[in-house]
């Protein structure tokens, strides 16, 4: 279900232009618009959800069921040496915006930070 005035539930509806990474029937990931490491990518389910306190089991499950596909997508274009993947909730732990997704950060330098 679309939520409105929620920019991830709108690059979803193709109203706001994305880099798209990968898209099924359930789940969308693109490229951060504002890259911390090059492959910087997000991943979303189609289901709005505001973070995980909100986030159903099955929701949860088909998120996370493709992000090891996704992960090896980035893996493969990209060739890090690494990746986190990282989930923010609420203001206070880094969350600007309000509809689930994960992080999936490339790492491309031993120990030295984002880069
Ligand atoms: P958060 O801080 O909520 O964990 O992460 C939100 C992320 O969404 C940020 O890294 C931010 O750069 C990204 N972002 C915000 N608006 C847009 C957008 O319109 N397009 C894309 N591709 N990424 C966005
Ligand atoms: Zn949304």
């Amino acid at each position: 279900m679309s939520h409105e005035d929620c920019i991830f539930c709108k690059i979803i509806d193709g109203e706001i232009p994305s880099a798209k990474v990968y898209e099924d029937e359930d789940v969308y990931a693109f490229l951060d618009i504002s890259q911390v490491a090059k492959g910087h990518t997000l991943v979303i389910p189609k289901t709005h959800v505001k973070n995980i306190y909100e986030t159903p089991a099955e929701v949860a499950s088909k998120l996370f069921e493709r992000v090891p596909k996704i992960a090896n997508a980035i893996k493969d274009t990209y060739k890090p040496i690494g990746m986190n993947l990282l989930n923010n909730n609420e203001k206070a732990a880094d969350q600007s915006v309000f509809h689930l997704h994960i992080h999936i950060l490339p790492r491309y330098v031993e120990n030295d930070g984002f880069s």
